[in-house]
């Protein structure tokens, strides 16, 4: 199946293995527990002698088929599902970082990493965080006890694009593992695996899922790293394949014991989401091209951030490592004053957080979404209290354009 291409790989995926029935899904297994006839059976389950499912907290076959989806749509070794983005986030830094540890973050952050990468510092992890779209800042930050480097792709919510590739060539130099949210860009205009990532993490609650009903998150590993050379993994899991070991201790101690298991049926819908991720993220590319192009020559806008403009600081970089501009951009207006009045008069645009929707979305970010942080850090991340942000949709073009017209007019 991997000689296939992106979309062929998730729409026939699952009848690769058992087909249940003909079934062109993976049935959902609404289920907790599974029973053997036999207590040698059960026993070889339990110690990885046999396959088989144990308890629905750490395993069931609906999650397991999505997960086999997320590897082929990263190219990646193996995946582990969650419950929420964050949770993956939270399972994987918890697991591979102990304290007095030292985490480099990228300084352009969704908000509640920020805020988790906060709590981290209460349990003896230091966190700096640097402007990640130049290699030089992740260099200068890095200490003897540094273990992981964590960046985004495209950067919520001015749309800073990281140095991706150099900070993967220095990652895999220094032995760092190189953690990067795909979740603006999606697999679909981006993989981590081209620049040396050691994991790749994904929300599947934005543009994979995209329909707005379904939370959920994964963890992907690239197969990139030595996880024998790090000295972070439990002797228990030094066992076998030392390519798995990263991946078996998130699932450990941050699945099993953590416990933020994704439901089947969650697992269900972002299969059934995943298929058309292809199609709806060229619409929606398309139509934020368009918008964006608009948004630049009109008066009562200051400035746009979408990596698609040529103005853009990482436009040149944005167009080698990725397949499009992505679906995300923000706008200051001239009259910061007037944001309010702006957002009261679009019709068809939702105000709301969220992103990688179907529908397009639109929401003040300094009063919202980056209230908590204050403006100390909200200007860090150059965020400007008339920020808008806009995360577009698959509408049609003509009613998307006509609304902000309307709008701004
Ligand atoms: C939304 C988001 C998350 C968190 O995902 P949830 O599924 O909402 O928990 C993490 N990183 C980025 C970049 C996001 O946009």
């Amino acid at each position: 199946m991997n000689d296939k291409g992106f979309t062929t790989q998730i729409v026939h995926g699952d009848r690769e293995s058992l087909i249940e029935h003909g079934s062109v899904h993976k049935p959902v297994h609404n289920v907790v527990l599974y029973g053997y006839k036999t207590a040698e059976e059960l026993a070889a389950v339990f110690q990885n002698k046999q396959p088989g499912y144990s308890y629905g907290r750490q395993n069931n076959p609906t999650t397991t088929a999505l997960q086999t989806k997320i590897s082929a749509l990263e190219a990646g070794i193996d995946s582990i599902c969650f419950a929420t983005g964050m949770a993956a986030i939270s399972a994987t830094c918890l697991t591979l970082l102990k304290a007095g540890d030292h985490l480099i973050s990228s300084q352009f952050l969704f908000g509640n990493t920020n805020s988790f990468f906060q709590t981290l510092t209460q349990f003896g992890i230091e966190v700096s965080f640097v402007d990640a779209t130049d290699v030089a800042n992740v260099k200068a930050a890095v200490q003897p006890n540094t273990r992981m480097v964590f960046v985004e792709t495209i950067a919520n919510p001015c749309t800073q694009v990281a140095d991706l590739k150099a900070i993967g060539e220095f990652c895999q130099q220094q032995q760092l593992v190189y953690v990067v949210d795909n979740t603006m860009s999606s697999p679909a205009l981006f993989r981590p695996k081209a620049v040396g990532a050691s994991l790749s993490i994904n929300s599947l609650s934005k543009i994979i899922a995209g329909h707005g009903e379904v939370l959920g998150g994964s963890i992907t590993d690239l197969g990139q790293y030595d996880w024998s050379q790090y000295p972070n993994i439990n002797e228990s899991y030094r066992k076998g394949d030392p390519q798995k070991w990263g991946l078996q201790q998130i699932r450990k101690k941050g699945l099993r014991d953590m416990g933020a298991t994704l439901a089947p049926d969650s697992a269900h819908r972002i299969a059934i989401g995943a298929e058309t991720l292809a199609l709806r993220v060229e619409k929606a590319c398309s139509n934020a091209q368009a918008l964006a192009d608009y948004f630049a020559q009109h008066k009562a806008i200051k400035q746009v951030y979408y990596p698609g403009l040529a103005g853009h600081p990482q436009h040149q970089r944005a167009q080698e490592l990725f397949c499009g501009f992505g679906s995300l951009m923000s706008i200051d207006l001239v009259d910061d004053d007037a944001c309010f009045e702006v957002l009261n008069k679009l019709q068809s645009v939702v105000l709301s957080s969220h992103l990688g929707d179907n529908r397009t979305l639109a929401i003040p970010v300094a009063h919202t979404i980056f209230y908590e942080m204050g403006p100390e850090r909200r200007a860090s991340m150059g965020i400007s209290e008339g920020t808008i942000r806009i995360s577009v949709g698959i509408e049609d073009q003509a009613d998307l354009l006509a609304d902000f017209e309307r709008a701004l007019g």
